[in-house]
């Protein structure tokens, strides 16, 4: 509490301070003993709070929140049991590798081991699912436990950090002239944090030779591109080497998929055959059958461009470009750009390419003009598709959800602008649908929020509806569709 004779403040306030001093505009969570004054704080201090009904649809807000913005999501919760339920989209984010924070409140420290409220050592249960976790010990550590976790949820590869806070601490007090000088000095550390890694110029002319030797070129990305916003390099890079591109299900709308170089309706040929693949941010993991034969031939080169030394380790790819994947690209752009190459429509692979698309593009056409009742898949997906379209710019955030709805979705639905498709993401979670929808709605509150959900998907979340109508996101965004079909 404020006290006005000494200016005394209490850790709560800290910690609210501390967020809004580090430019966390939004906020999502369960409050409950022992963050409730902590969340009317950082309401007091400007932060929009968006109060859920449980904290794994909040988590699931943060996590998406994170890769939409760019900017750790943060999720607020209750101490062991709110812990546990947080940890759905704490783990989320990290396997997705976007930045979120989980902020817990956690029992009294002398108490624990007692058998205390909602006791459980935290900082233990949150391992497996986060790159790095903290707690703060005393008051005078808040400013910088809150800077460390927010820059390392950011920093390198991106994920899931975890922040501490004992009730005992969230209850000490210290004088806001103190406070400041611990937020300055927290800071400054911030801005001491570096991200960048850049290829050696050597690789970028490796990449670009093998490219231009290469027979059947192919490029594919994923969310990690979407993620650094590389949109702008991947146009340049696609339409002044003529290669065609393959998006993962996440990548789709960086460049759109009505693009005459777009390969994904022909992707079984584009993988199968090509014979160097440029990959950037995007794993080689089970959405892409691991780049292994029999779906990928067995002498592709690959060169993985990733933010992180680890993927590329792992992986072992002909050639591995560590840094962001804007920036790589970027590099390569100019590359090429002393020397351009083409490959022009006559090229023979990309010819066969679009011959494919074509074929299969008019294949499914004619399943989607016809009208069947009792509904498929097919016939709402395509009056979805359509409604999205007409749209136009911005274009709406299509979250979708449910095997069947998913899969079929992916096949129908154009994305023609990026970070605009929410799905269940590497880790095929269930239940993201009305959290992705409410982080959608706060992050791009200029787009339409389009969930198509399967009806199991949708109950998952459904309840959280209601969190849609109190934040008064009815009129302005929503669209549903519930599909079960036969
Ligand atoms: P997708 O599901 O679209 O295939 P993945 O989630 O498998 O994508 O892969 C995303 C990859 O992008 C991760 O390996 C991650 O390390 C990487 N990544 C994250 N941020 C960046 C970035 N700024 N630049 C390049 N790669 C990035």
């Amino acid at each position: 509490m404020v006290d006005s004779v000494n200016s005394q403040i209490d850790g709560s306030i800290v910690v609210a301070k501390s967020l809004a001093r580090f430019g966390v505009a939004h906020m999502f969570g369960v409050v409950g003993v022992p963050v409730t004054h902590l969340a009317n704080r950082a309401v007091a201090l400007g932060i929009r709070f968006i109060a859920f009904h449980n904290e794994q649809s909040a988590g699931y807000a943060a996590s998406i929140y994170g890769y939409l913005t760019g900017r750790p999501g943060l999720l607020l919760t209750v101490s062991g049991p709110g812990c546990v339920h947080g940890l759905a989209g704490l783990s989320n984010a990290m396997v997705n590798t976007w930045p979120m924070v989980m902020i817990s409140g956690s029992c009294d420290q002398k108490d624990f081991g007692r058998g205390d409220f909602q006791e459980l050592d935290q900082i233990e249960a949150v391992k497996p699912f986060s790159k790095f976790s903290v707690k703060a010990k005393d008051i005078k550590d808040i400013p910088h436990c809150v800077a460390q976790v927010l820059d390392r949820a950011v920093s390198g590869r991106p994920g899931g950090c975890f922040l501490d806070l004992p009730t005992n601490v969230l209850h000490q007090t210290i004088s806001e002239s103190e406070v400041e000088e611990l937020l300055k000095s927290a800071e400054s550390h911030k801005s001491e944090v570096s991200i960048g890694h850049t290829p050696k110029s050597s690789q970028i002319k490796q990449a670009v030779s093998l490219l231009r030797g290469a027979r059947k070129p192919l490029i594919v990305f994923g969310k990690g591109a979407a993620y650094a916003r590389a949109e702008g390099e991947l146009k340049k890079f696609v339409e002044s080497t003529g290669i065609p591109f393959l998006p993962t299900p996440m990548g789709k709308g960086l460049l759109p998929d009505t693009h005459e170089l777009a390969a994904s309706a022909a992707r079984s040929l584009a993988i199968g055959q090509c014979d160097v693949a440029l990959v950037v941010g995007a794993r080689l993991n089970w959405l892409l059958h691991f780049g292994e034969p029999p779906k990928w031939s067995k002498d592709v080169k690959f060169i993985l461009v990733d933010i992180t030394e680890e993927e590329i380790q792992l992986r072992k790819p002909f050639l591995g470009l560590v840094g962001d994947a804007k920036k790589v690209l970027e590099l390569i752009n100019k590359e090429i750009k002393d020397d351009p190459f083409c490959l022009g429509k006559n090229h023979l692979w990309v010819e066969a390419i679009s011959k494919k698309v074509k074929d299969n593009v008019s294949r499914m056409e004619a399943q989607l003009a016809k009208d069947v009742v009792p509904f498929n898949f097919l016939t709402p997906l395509r009056i979805i598709r359509d409604a999205i379209l007409a749209a136009g710019s911005p274009a709406p955030v299509l979250v979708s959800e449910g095997a069947n709805t998913m899969d079929v979705g992916r096949a129908v639905l154009v994305q023609t602008e990026p970070r605009t498709r929410l799905d269940a993401g590497t880790w095929g979670t269930m239940g993201v649908g009305l959290g992705y929808c409410i982080a959608a709605a706060v992050a791009s509150p200029d787009r339409l929020v389009v969930a198509v959900e399967g009806d199991s998907g949708f109950t998952f979340s459904a309840i959280e509806v209601e969190v849609w109508s109190s934040e008064n996101m009815n009129d302005k965004f929503a669209h549903w569709f519930g599909i079960s079909c036969q």
